[in-house]
Protein backbone atom coordinates (compact mmCIF):
# COMPACT_ATOMS: atom_id res chain seq x y z
CA UNK A 1 0.00 0.00 0.00
CA UNK A 2 1.44 3.16 -0.83
CA UNK A 3 1.08 6.40 1.03
CA UNK A 4 -1.20 9.30 -0.89
CA UNK A 5 0.75 12.65 -1.72
CA UNK A 6 -0.35 14.31 1.72
CA UNK A 7 1.46 11.80 3.54
CA UNK A 8 4.19 11.39 1.05
CA UNK A 9 6.53 13.68 2.42
CA UNK A 10 6.65 12.28 5.80
CA UNK A 11 6.82 9.03 4.52
CA UNK A 12 9.50 9.78 2.02
CA UNK A 13 11.43 11.33 4.34
CA UNK A 14 11.97 8.25 6.61
CA UNK A 15 12.39 5.33 4.42
CA UNK A 16 11.08 4.99 1.10
CA UNK A 17 13.44 5.28 -1.87
CA UNK A 18 11.05 3.73 -4.68
CA UNK A 19 8.09 5.52 -4.33
CA UNK A 20 8.85 9.13 -3.41
CA UNK A 21 8.07 10.56 -7.26
CA UNK A 22 5.40 13.10 -5.70
CA UNK A 23 7.37 14.33 -3.18
CA UNK A 24 10.53 14.62 -5.42
CA UNK A 25 8.48 17.10 -7.50
CA UNK A 26 7.76 19.64 -4.65
CA UNK A 27 9.89 22.69 -4.25
CA UNK A 28 12.53 22.42 -1.49
CA UNK A 29 11.22 23.93 1.59
CA UNK A 30 11.94 27.32 2.80
CA UNK A 31 14.70 27.56 6.01
CA UNK A 32 13.15 27.05 8.61
CA UNK A 33 13.00 30.51 10.67
CA UNK A 34 13.49 30.68 14.11
CA UNK A 35 10.74 31.11 16.96
CA UNK A 36 10.49 31.36 20.65
CA UNK A 37 7.90 28.85 20.90
CA UNK A 38 6.21 26.57 18.16
CA UNK A 39 2.52 27.94 19.06
CA UNK A 40 3.54 31.34 17.48
CA UNK A 41 5.11 29.95 14.58
CA UNK A 42 1.93 27.66 13.76
CA UNK A 43 -0.53 30.15 14.07
CA UNK A 44 1.61 32.64 11.96
CA UNK A 45 1.77 29.74 9.62
CA UNK A 46 -2.68 29.42 9.63
CA UNK A 47 -1.93 25.96 11.12
CA UNK A 48 -4.38 26.18 14.17
CA UNK A 49 -5.42 22.78 15.07
CA UNK A 50 -3.26 21.91 17.51
CA UNK A 51 -2.91 21.61 21.31
CA UNK A 52 0.08 22.67 23.76
CA UNK A 53 0.19 21.02 27.49
CA UNK A 54 -1.48 23.98 29.14
CA UNK A 55 -5.39 23.18 27.05
CA UNK A 56 -7.75 20.55 28.07
CA UNK A 57 -7.63 19.59 24.64
CA UNK A 58 -4.03 18.27 25.04
CA UNK A 59 -4.22 14.83 27.53
CA UNK A 60 -7.51 13.62 25.59
CA UNK A 61 -5.48 14.29 22.10
CA UNK A 62 -2.47 12.61 23.66
CA UNK A 63 -3.91 10.00 24.39
CA UNK A 64 -6.39 9.40 21.85
CA UNK A 65 -3.93 7.17 20.44
CA UNK A 66 -2.00 5.50 23.11
CA UNK A 67 -2.52 1.88 22.36
CA UNK A 68 0.43 0.80 25.07
CA UNK A 69 -0.47 2.09 28.18
CA UNK A 70 2.93 1.48 29.54
CA UNK A 71 3.68 4.81 27.39
CA UNK A 72 0.92 6.75 29.04
CA UNK A 73 2.16 6.78 32.35
CA UNK A 74 3.30 10.51 34.00
CA UNK A 75 6.64 9.55 34.24
CA UNK A 76 7.26 8.81 30.47
CA UNK A 77 8.20 12.47 28.57
CA UNK A 78 5.36 14.20 27.32
CA UNK A 79 5.43 16.37 23.40
CA UNK A 80 5.26 20.30 23.46
CA UNK A 81 2.59 20.01 21.59
CA UNK A 82 0.24 17.92 19.59
CA UNK A 83 -0.56 18.89 16.04
CA UNK A 84 -3.28 17.45 13.27
CA UNK A 85 -2.33 18.94 10.17
CA UNK A 86 -5.60 18.92 8.19
CA UNK A 87 -3.85 19.41 4.97
CA UNK A 88 -0.09 18.59 2.76
CA UNK A 89 0.68 22.02 3.15
CA UNK A 90 -0.57 21.87 7.17
CA UNK A 91 1.52 19.09 7.71
CA UNK A 92 4.64 21.04 5.90
CA UNK A 93 4.09 23.86 8.36
CA UNK A 94 4.13 22.05 11.04
CA UNK A 95 7.56 19.99 10.06
CA UNK A 96 9.01 23.04 9.43
CA UNK A 97 8.00 24.99 12.71
CA UNK A 98 9.16 22.05 14.50
CA UNK A 99 12.46 22.24 13.55
CA UNK A 100 12.03 26.32 13.99
CA UNK A 101 11.57 25.72 17.30
CA UNK A 102 14.44 22.62 17.88
CA UNK A 103 11.66 20.13 18.66
CA UNK A 104 12.54 16.44 17.72
CA UNK A 105 9.38 15.44 15.48
CA UNK A 106 7.33 12.35 16.26
CA UNK A 107 4.87 11.19 13.18
CA UNK A 108 1.61 9.31 14.40
CA UNK A 109 -0.44 7.04 12.36
CA UNK A 110 -2.63 4.78 14.27
CA UNK A 111 -0.11 5.13 17.61
CA UNK A 112 0.35 0.86 17.52
CA UNK A 113 3.83 1.00 17.67
CA UNK A 114 4.43 -1.42 20.63
CA UNK A 115 7.42 0.53 21.79
CA UNK A 116 5.69 4.10 21.82
CA UNK A 117 8.03 5.13 19.01
CA UNK A 118 5.20 7.50 17.72
CA UNK A 119 4.74 9.45 20.45
CA UNK A 120 7.43 9.48 23.01
CA UNK A 121 11.49 10.11 22.98
CA UNK A 122 13.86 7.44 24.55
CA UNK A 123 16.62 10.52 24.39
CA UNK A 124 14.76 13.07 26.61
CA UNK A 125 14.97 15.77 23.88
CA UNK A 126 12.09 18.19 23.53
CA UNK A 127 9.21 16.88 20.66
CA UNK A 128 6.46 17.85 19.04
CA UNK A 129 3.70 14.97 17.80
CA UNK A 130 2.25 15.40 14.67
CA UNK A 131 -0.80 13.69 13.96
CA UNK A 132 -1.73 12.49 11.12
CA UNK A 133 -4.89 11.36 12.03
CA UNK A 134 -7.05 13.41 9.79
CA UNK A 135 -4.93 12.71 6.80
CA UNK A 136 -7.23 9.53 6.07
CA UNK A 137 -8.13 9.84 2.71
CA UNK A 138 -8.74 6.61 0.91
CA UNK A 139 -9.14 6.66 -3.04
CA UNK A 140 -9.75 2.71 -4.96
CA UNK A 141 -9.05 2.81 -8.49
CA UNK A 142 -10.46 -0.27 -9.02
CA UNK A 143 -9.41 0.17 -13.04
CA UNK A 144 -6.08 0.12 -12.26
CA UNK A 145 -6.36 -2.34 -8.94
CA UNK A 146 -4.59 0.57 -7.28
CA UNK A 147 -5.55 1.95 -3.93
CA UNK A 148 -3.77 4.88 -2.43
CA UNK A 149 -4.37 5.48 1.66
CA UNK A 150 -3.06 8.55 3.44
CA UNK A 151 -0.93 7.11 6.40
CA UNK A 152 -3.62 8.55 9.05
CA UNK A 153 -6.16 5.68 7.70
CA UNK A 154 -6.86 2.84 10.30
CA UNK A 155 -6.87 -0.60 8.71
CA UNK A 156 -10.89 -0.12 9.31
CA UNK A 157 -10.91 3.17 6.76
CA UNK A 158 -8.62 1.00 4.21
CA UNK A 159 -10.97 -2.53 4.32
CA UNK A 160 -13.84 -0.37 4.05
CA UNK A 161 -13.29 1.28 0.08
CA UNK A 162 -4.21 -12.46 2.53
CA UNK A 163 -2.17 -18.05 4.86
CA UNK A 164 -0.22 -21.54 6.60
CA UNK A 165 2.88 -22.53 5.27
CA UNK A 166 1.69 -25.77 3.90
CA UNK A 167 -1.60 -25.06 3.16
CA UNK A 168 -3.19 -23.76 0.04
CA UNK A 169 -2.63 -20.21 -0.90
CA UNK A 170 -6.63 -19.38 0.27
CA UNK A 171 -5.42 -19.98 3.63
CA UNK A 172 -4.62 -18.68 7.19
CA UNK A 173 -4.26 -20.58 9.93
CA UNK A 174 -2.60 -18.99 13.61
CA UNK A 175 -2.05 -20.47 16.59
CA UNK A 176 -2.36 -19.01 19.91
CA UNK A 177 -1.40 -20.19 23.63
CA UNK A 178 -1.72 -18.08 26.65
CA UNK A 179 1.51 -18.77 29.40
CA UNK A 180 0.56 -19.41 33.05
CA UNK A 181 -1.15 -22.29 34.35
CA UNK A 182 -2.20 -23.39 37.75
CA UNK A 183 -2.41 -26.89 37.08
CA UNK A 184 0.52 -27.17 34.14
CA UNK A 185 -1.81 -27.00 31.46
CA UNK A 186 -1.83 -24.99 29.05
CA UNK A 187 -4.79 -24.34 25.81
CA UNK A 188 -4.10 -23.68 22.54
CA UNK A 189 -6.66 -22.00 20.55
CA UNK A 190 -6.29 -21.80 16.02
CA UNK A 191 -7.87 -18.56 14.34
CA UNK A 192 -7.87 -19.10 10.47
CA UNK A 193 -9.31 -17.72 7.41
CA UNK A 194 -10.51 -19.13 4.21
CA UNK A 195 -10.83 -17.43 1.08
CA UNK A 196 -13.60 -19.59 -0.34
CA UNK A 197 -16.34 -21.27 0.46
CA UNK A 198 -16.70 -23.53 3.77
CA UNK A 199 -16.74 -26.90 1.92
CA UNK A 200 -13.19 -26.13 0.59
CA UNK A 201 -11.85 -24.92 4.38
CA UNK A 202 -14.02 -28.56 5.66
CA UNK A 203 -11.58 -30.98 3.00
CA UNK A 204 -8.65 -29.44 2.86
CA UNK A 205 -8.33 -28.53 7.26
CA UNK A 206 -9.96 -32.58 7.80
CA UNK A 207 -7.31 -33.93 5.51
CA UNK A 208 -4.03 -31.45 7.10
CA UNK A 209 -5.15 -31.46 10.64
CA UNK A 210 -7.54 -33.87 11.36
CA UNK A 211 -6.73 -34.05 15.01
CA UNK A 212 -8.45 -30.60 15.06
CA UNK A 213 -12.10 -33.07 14.44
CA UNK A 214 -13.32 -29.51 13.34
CA UNK A 215 -17.00 -29.29 12.64
CA UNK A 216 -19.04 -27.33 9.75
CA UNK A 217 -20.74 -25.87 12.80
CA UNK A 218 -17.31 -23.92 13.92
CA UNK A 219 -17.09 -22.28 10.21
CA UNK A 220 -18.86 -19.24 9.45
CA UNK A 221 -19.03 -17.83 5.92
CA UNK A 222 -18.54 -14.44 5.79
CA UNK A 223 -17.42 -11.44 3.35
CA UNK A 224 -14.37 -10.24 3.40
CA UNK A 225 -15.20 -7.20 4.95
CA UNK A 226 -16.84 -9.05 8.11
CA UNK A 227 -13.90 -11.34 8.76
CA UNK A 228 -11.50 -7.93 9.18
CA UNK A 229 -13.93 -7.26 11.50
CA UNK A 230 -13.79 -10.78 13.40
CA UNK A 231 -10.03 -10.45 13.49
CA UNK A 232 -10.19 -6.92 15.01
CA UNK A 233 -12.38 -8.14 17.56
CA UNK A 234 -14.97 -5.45 16.48
CA UNK A 235 -18.72 -5.97 16.63
CA UNK A 236 -20.29 -5.06 13.33
CA UNK A 237 -18.60 -3.23 10.19
CA UNK A 238 -19.49 0.39 10.95
CA UNK A 239 -17.01 -0.02 14.20
CA UNK A 240 -14.06 -0.29 11.07
CA UNK A 241 -13.91 3.22 10.83
CA UNK A 242 -14.49 4.51 14.75
CA UNK A 243 -10.91 6.27 15.51
CA UNK A 244 -11.24 4.69 19.24
CA UNK A 245 -10.40 1.66 19.29
CA UNK A 246 -11.35 0.32 22.60
CA UNK A 247 -8.74 0.31 25.76
CA UNK A 248 -4.58 -0.14 25.36
CA UNK A 249 -2.74 -2.59 27.65
CA UNK A 250 0.30 -2.38 29.48
CA UNK A 251 2.32 -4.70 27.62
CA UNK A 252 5.78 -5.86 26.34
CA UNK A 253 6.41 -7.88 23.25
CA UNK A 254 8.85 -9.87 21.28
CA UNK A 255 9.81 -11.34 18.11
CA UNK A 256 11.27 -14.37 16.39
CA UNK A 257 11.19 -16.58 13.34
CA UNK A 258 11.03 -20.14 12.88
CA UNK A 259 12.53 -22.00 10.00
CA UNK A 260 13.22 -25.33 11.06
CA UNK A 261 10.06 -27.66 12.48
CA UNK A 262 10.57 -27.70 16.21
CA UNK A 263 10.34 -31.48 17.46
CA UNK A 264 7.70 -32.81 19.92
CA UNK A 265 10.21 -32.91 22.33
CA UNK A 266 11.36 -29.59 22.41
CA UNK A 267 7.51 -28.46 22.03
CA UNK A 268 7.19 -29.82 25.75
CA UNK A 269 10.08 -28.12 27.00
CA UNK A 270 8.89 -24.80 25.50
CA UNK A 271 5.06 -25.28 26.94
CA UNK A 272 6.64 -26.76 30.20
CA UNK A 273 8.61 -23.18 30.21
CA UNK A 274 5.62 -20.99 29.55
CA UNK A 275 2.90 -22.99 31.56
CA UNK A 276 5.33 -21.40 34.69
CA UNK A 277 5.15 -17.90 33.25
CA UNK A 278 3.05 -15.09 34.30
CA UNK A 279 -0.09 -13.95 32.39
CA UNK A 280 1.25 -13.51 28.62
CA UNK A 281 0.79 -15.43 25.51
CA UNK A 282 2.64 -16.57 22.53
CA UNK A 283 1.38 -16.38 18.81
CA UNK A 284 2.39 -18.33 15.67
CA UNK A 285 1.26 -17.10 12.46
CA UNK A 286 2.50 -18.98 9.33
CA UNK A 287 4.12 -17.37 6.41
CA UNK A 288 4.81 -19.36 2.86
CA UNK A 289 2.31 -18.76 0.28
CA UNK A 290 2.74 -15.66 -1.82
CA UNK A 291 4.75 -14.26 0.52
CA UNK A 292 7.39 -16.72 -0.15
CA UNK A 293 7.17 -15.88 -3.72
CA UNK A 294 8.71 -12.79 -3.02
CA UNK A 295 12.61 -12.43 -3.05
CA UNK A 296 14.34 -11.98 0.25
CA UNK A 297 15.66 -8.43 -1.52
CA UNK A 298 12.45 -7.48 -3.61
CA UNK A 299 11.32 -4.76 -0.95
CA UNK A 300 12.82 -4.19 2.84
CA UNK A 301 10.83 -6.73 4.43
CA UNK A 302 13.39 -9.54 4.39
CA UNK A 303 11.51 -13.04 5.93
CA UNK A 304 10.57 -14.79 3.02
CA UNK A 305 11.65 -18.16 1.59
CA UNK A 306 12.46 -21.03 3.84
CA UNK A 307 10.80 -19.06 6.61
CA UNK A 308 7.79 -21.27 8.79
CA UNK A 309 6.17 -18.89 11.06
CA UNK A 310 6.77 -16.02 13.36
CA UNK A 311 6.06 -15.92 16.82
CA UNK A 312 5.24 -13.05 18.68
CA UNK A 313 5.97 -13.66 22.49
CA UNK A 314 3.72 -11.13 24.57
CA UNK A 315 3.34 -10.06 28.35
CA UNK A 316 0.53 -7.82 30.11
CA UNK A 317 -0.68 -6.61 32.78
CA UNK A 318 -2.91 -4.41 34.70
CA UNK A 319 -3.14 -0.98 36.28
CA UNK A 320 -2.99 -2.41 39.55
CA UNK A 321 0.15 -4.67 38.64
CA UNK A 322 2.15 -1.62 37.53
CA UNK A 323 4.58 -2.57 40.43
CA UNK A 324 5.33 -6.02 38.86
CA UNK A 325 5.55 -4.91 35.05
CA UNK A 326 9.76 -4.83 35.40
CA UNK A 327 8.78 -8.65 36.62
CA UNK A 328 7.07 -9.91 34.31
CA UNK A 329 9.42 -7.86 31.59
CA UNK A 330 11.96 -9.80 32.80
CA UNK A 331 10.72 -13.45 32.19
CA UNK A 332 9.75 -12.42 28.68
CA UNK A 333 13.34 -11.74 28.59
CA UNK A 334 14.38 -15.14 29.69
CA UNK A 335 11.98 -17.06 27.86
CA UNK A 336 13.26 -15.23 24.72
CA UNK A 337 16.72 -16.34 25.69
CA UNK A 338 15.69 -19.99 26.38
CA UNK A 339 13.73 -19.74 22.71
CA UNK A 340 17.60 -19.02 21.09
CA UNK A 341 18.28 -22.82 20.14
CA UNK A 342 14.76 -22.83 18.18
CA UNK A 343 14.37 -20.25 16.08
CA UNK A 344 16.12 -18.70 13.20
CA UNK A 345 20.20 -17.47 13.69
CA UNK A 346 22.89 -15.44 12.25
CA UNK A 347 20.79 -13.10 12.73
CA UNK A 348 18.55 -14.15 14.77
CA UNK A 349 15.72 -12.10 12.29
CA UNK A 350 12.96 -9.98 14.33
CA UNK A 351 9.45 -8.68 12.59
CA UNK A 352 9.78 -4.48 12.25
CA UNK A 353 6.23 -4.42 13.06
CA UNK A 354 6.76 -5.30 16.74
CA UNK A 355 9.19 -3.35 17.31
CA UNK A 356 11.53 -4.29 20.31
CA UNK A 357 13.85 -1.55 21.50
CA UNK A 358 15.95 -4.69 23.41
CA UNK A 359 17.54 -5.32 20.09
CA UNK A 360 19.53 -2.22 20.45
CA UNK A 361 18.72 1.51 20.18
CA UNK A 362 20.33 4.45 18.27
CA UNK A 363 22.11 7.22 20.49
CA UNK A 364 20.86 10.75 18.69
CA UNK A 365 21.48 13.33 21.48
CA UNK A 366 19.58 15.96 19.74
CA UNK A 367 16.22 17.25 18.19
CA UNK A 368 17.48 16.19 15.04
CA UNK A 369 19.85 13.47 15.16
CA UNK A 370 22.69 14.28 13.30
CA UNK A 371 24.70 10.96 12.32
CA UNK A 372 27.84 9.12 12.43
CA UNK A 373 29.59 6.39 10.65
CA UNK A 374 29.56 4.48 14.11
CA UNK A 375 25.58 5.26 14.48
CA UNK A 376 24.65 2.88 11.08
CA UNK A 377 27.57 0.67 12.06
CA UNK A 378 26.08 -0.10 15.51
CA UNK A 379 22.28 0.20 14.19
CA UNK A 380 23.52 -2.61 11.55
CA UNK A 381 24.49 -4.76 14.08
CA UNK A 382 21.91 -4.64 16.53
CA UNK A 383 18.51 -4.40 14.80
CA UNK A 384 19.22 -3.47 11.76
CA UNK A 385 20.15 -6.68 10.31
CA UNK A 386 17.72 -8.24 12.61
CA UNK A 387 14.71 -6.83 10.96
CA UNK A 388 15.91 -6.35 6.94
CA UNK A 389 19.18 -8.14 6.55
CA UNK A 390 21.20 -7.01 4.00
CA UNK A 391 17.96 -4.94 2.76
CA UNK A 392 19.54 -2.33 6.13
CA UNK A 393 22.09 -1.18 3.49
CA UNK A 394 20.16 -0.03 0.46
CA UNK A 395 17.49 1.83 3.77
CA UNK A 396 20.87 3.47 4.35
CA UNK A 397 21.88 4.82 1.23
CA UNK A 398 17.62 5.79 0.41
CA UNK A 399 17.64 7.54 3.88
CA UNK A 400 21.04 9.54 3.25
CA UNK A 401 19.79 10.51 0.15
CA UNK A 402 16.10 11.46 1.19
CA UNK A 403 16.76 12.80 4.64
CA UNK A 404 20.56 13.50 5.29
CA UNK A 405 19.99 15.52 8.12
CA UNK A 406 18.21 12.95 10.27
CA UNK A 407 15.56 15.34 10.91
CA UNK A 408 13.37 12.37 11.16
CA UNK A 409 14.54 10.30 13.73
CA UNK A 410 13.87 7.75 16.26
CA UNK A 411 15.02 4.92 18.76
CA UNK A 412 15.55 2.70 15.72
CA UNK A 413 14.76 5.13 12.80
CA UNK A 414 17.38 4.40 9.84
CA UNK A 415 20.46 6.13 10.33
CA UNK A 416 21.87 8.86 7.37
CA UNK A 417 25.39 8.25 6.59
CA UNK A 418 27.44 10.93 7.64
CA UNK A 419 26.32 13.92 5.32
CA UNK A 420 28.61 16.70 4.10
CA UNK A 421 27.50 19.67 3.17
CA UNK A 422 30.23 20.67 0.86
CA UNK A 423 29.15 17.57 -1.45
C1 LIG B 1 -3.54 -3.96 18.97
C2 LIG B 1 -2.46 -4.14 17.95
C3 LIG B 1 -2.60 -5.13 16.99
C4 LIG B 1 -1.61 -5.31 16.03
N1 LIG B 1 -1.75 -6.31 15.11
C5 LIG B 1 -0.81 -6.49 14.15
C6 LIG B 1 -0.94 -7.51 13.16
O1 LIG B 1 -1.91 -8.25 13.16
N2 LIG B 1 0.03 -7.64 12.22
C7 LIG B 1 1.10 -6.80 12.20
O2 LIG B 1 1.96 -6.91 11.30
N3 LIG B 1 1.29 -5.83 13.13
C8 LIG B 1 0.35 -5.67 14.10
N4 LIG B 1 0.53 -4.68 15.05
C9 LIG B 1 1.74 -3.85 14.98
C10 LIG B 1 1.46 -2.64 14.06
O3 LIG B 1 1.25 -3.09 12.74
C11 LIG B 1 2.70 -1.72 14.05
O4 LIG B 1 2.89 -1.22 15.34
C12 LIG B 1 2.53 -0.54 13.07
O5 LIG B 1 3.74 0.18 12.99
C13 LIG B 1 1.40 0.35 13.52
O6 LIG B 1 1.23 1.47 12.67
P1 LIG B 1 0.63 2.82 13.28
O7 LIG B 1 0.50 3.78 12.17
O8 LIG B 1 -0.57 2.52 14.10
O9 LIG B 1 1.79 3.19 14.29
P2 LIG B 1 2.36 4.57 14.84
O10 LIG B 1 2.61 4.26 16.30
O11 LIG B 1 1.52 5.73 14.51
O12 LIG B 1 3.74 4.70 14.05
C14 LIG B 1 4.72 3.66 14.06
C15 LIG B 1 6.09 4.25 13.61
O13 LIG B 1 5.99 4.80 12.28
C16 LIG B 1 6.23 6.22 12.31
N5 LIG B 1 5.25 6.84 11.40
C17 LIG B 1 3.91 6.92 11.58
N6 LIG B 1 3.37 7.54 10.52
C18 LIG B 1 4.38 7.86 9.66
C19 LIG B 1 4.45 8.50 8.40
N7 LIG B 1 3.38 8.95 7.78
N8 LIG B 1 5.66 8.65 7.82
C20 LIG B 1 6.76 8.18 8.42
N9 LIG B 1 6.76 7.56 9.61
C21 LIG B 1 5.59 7.41 10.22
C22 LIG B 1 6.01 6.65 13.75
O14 LIG B 1 6.71 7.84 14.06
C23 LIG B 1 6.53 5.43 14.52
O15 LIG B 1 7.95 5.42 14.59
C24 LIG B 1 -0.44 -4.48 16.03
C25 LIG B 1 -0.32 -3.46 17.00
C26 LIG B 1 -1.32 -3.30 17.95
C27 LIG B 1 -1.15 -2.23 19.01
Amino acid sequence: MAAAAAAALALCLFAAAATCAGAQSLPPPPPPKAYDDISSCLLSNGVSNFSLPSSPSYTPLLDASIRNLRFELPGVGKPAAVILPASKRDLRRAVLCARGASLAIRVRSGGHSYEGLSYTTENHVPFAVIDLANLNRVRVDPGSATAWAESGATLGEVYRAYVGPSLPDEFYLSTYIPTGSSNGNLSMSFTGQVLGPKHLAMSVLNQTFPELGLAESELSEVSWLESAVKFAGLSSVADLTNRQPGAGEYAKRKSDYVQAPISTQDTIKILRYMSSGPPGSIQLDPYGGAMARIGSTATPFPHRAGYLYSIQYAVSWNASDLDRAEERIGWLRSFYGFMSRYVSKHPRGAYVNYLDLDLGTNDWANATGGTSNESVARAAASWGERYFFTNFDRLVRAKTKADPENVFNNAQSIPPLRYDREH
